[in-house]
């Protein structure tokens, strides 16, 4: 034990250590060393130089004087081994300059969920959190939504997410994410997280758009009003196309609505003069297994896609819930961008007993990412079940093992 109190901590900040005595070091790191050509024995001497961060980590050294490599397989889980065992022998003020460096990469920003026979993917966009400002309800309401965010400062935290379907036959996007046109640049991760998922924005066969705020749209054009997906047919309701592209309302409109009007003109120029623009009135079919669910109040053509496959439902619902946290127990509260609140909330309040009656699942754009979950009755509101998680794909799911 005498020798470890040698263990120079300089020698340690540059991750190259001499062991003397390989059995003290503990048995993780004897079973390692064991997989050497040359098992170490007492007394032996091992230098090893750690390159690079562990995940990717080379060991290479000199083991009883000859070269050692770890193999491939062992190198991560030896460099692993090595860094905690010269954490545990340092003390002082070297051992934090031993600990193992933070890594900052994230997990790229996408989920895949199989409903039936398709594959749907949730883009992130962005992290985001609603305004307190931007809710509207009752004094006493409103009171309370101020103390639960006194005791809990993330209760309106939510995502910027849009969704890919994969029918086997058509690519579809639905909504689009902020781009660059919301959010004053916190979005706009959309293609990177497409790309991500191994997608390319040319293969988008079709854009279903719930509605023409910029933060559903903007993902669809840069600001030099270039296409991002060149190839896609975009579809949005006719309700919805005639307000937001119509000039004259827009000159009618509040000066603080204005920006909405000229963001979702200048979104979908592009695609209208390449006549990749579509609107639809009714119940007319734009994908096999998919059907049209107007959902007005918030935009006046707000429309959700509910997709249908191996009796497995899939509803994407844009804006009927932006605070998740407060609309779920209180579907009467609205937002100040419901263009008629009235109408939104008795959307809401015809909708949500239906998609917990039915066990349908939500693809919501401003629910925490990945947005996909089902709702549950909870007293007088719901309550929120997001998926599980899970890191595979699981083709025929089975019942969930039990723990
Ligand atoms: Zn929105």
């Amino acid at each position: 034990m005498s020798d470890r109190a040698r263990m120079p901590g300089e020698l340690i900040y540059e991750h190259a250590v001499q062991i003397e005595q390989v059995s003290d070091y503990g048995v993780a790191l004897d079973r390692l060393l064991s997989g050497a050509a040359t098992p170490p024995a007492e007394g032996a001497r091992f230098d090893f130089h750690r390159e690079g961060t562990v995940p990717s980590a080379k060991v290479e050294g000199t083991l009883n004087g000859a070269p050692y490599s770890a193999p491939k397989r062992t190198s991560m889980r030896l460099a692993a081994a090595l860094l905690a065992v010269v954490a545990s022998l340092v003390v002082g003020p070297s051992a934090a300059l031993a600990a193992a460096a933070q890594h900052h990469d994230q997990v790229p920003g996408f989920y895949g969920l199989k409903v039936g026979d398709l594959e749907v993917t949730a883009l992130f966009d962005g992290p985001g959190v609603f305004d307190q400002h931007w809710l509207k309800g009752t004094k006493a309401r409103m009171g309370e939504v101020v103390k639960a965010l006194h005791e809990d400062s993330h209760m309106l935290d939510g995502s910027e997410t849009a969704f890919l379907v994969n029918t086997g036959k058509q690519l579809i996007l639905v909504d689009a994410g902020s781009g660059t046109w919301w959010g004053g640049g916190a979005f706009g991760r959309l293609a990177r997280s497409l790309r991500s998922a191994g997608y390319t924005p040319e293969e988008v066969d079709l854009v279903l758009v719930t509605h023409l705020h910029a933060d559903h749209i903007g993902g669809l054009t840069t600001q030099d009003g270039r296409r991002v997906f060149p190839n896609a047919e975009v579809y949005v309701a006719k309700a919805e196309n005639d307000f937001w592209l119509s000039p004259e309302i827009a000159a009618q409109a509040p000066k603080d609505a204005q920006r909405f009007f000229q963001s979702a003109q200048a979104i979908a120029a592009p695609y209208i003069k390449a006549g990749k623009w579509h609107t639809f009135s009714g119940s007319e079919p734009i994908v096999d297994g998919m059907h049209l669910v107007p959902l007005p109040g918030h935009t006046p053509g707000h429309t959700g896609y509910e997709f249908s496959s191996k009796a497995q439902k899939i509803l994407f619902w844009g804006d009927i819930v932006h605070a998740q946290r407060v609309q779920l127990q209180h579907p009467e509260v609205t937002v100040v961008f419901d263009i008629d609140p009235i109408a939104a909330a008795a959307t809401r309040n015809q909708l949500l007993p239906r998609l917990a009656r039915e066990d349908v699942v939500i693809a919501g754009p401003h629910m925490l990412f990945p947005g996909l979950g089902r709702l549950l009755r909870e007293g007088s509101g719901y309550s929120w079940t997001p998926v599980p998680f899970t890191d595979q794909w699981v083709e025929n799911a089975p019942s969930p093992q039990k723990y």
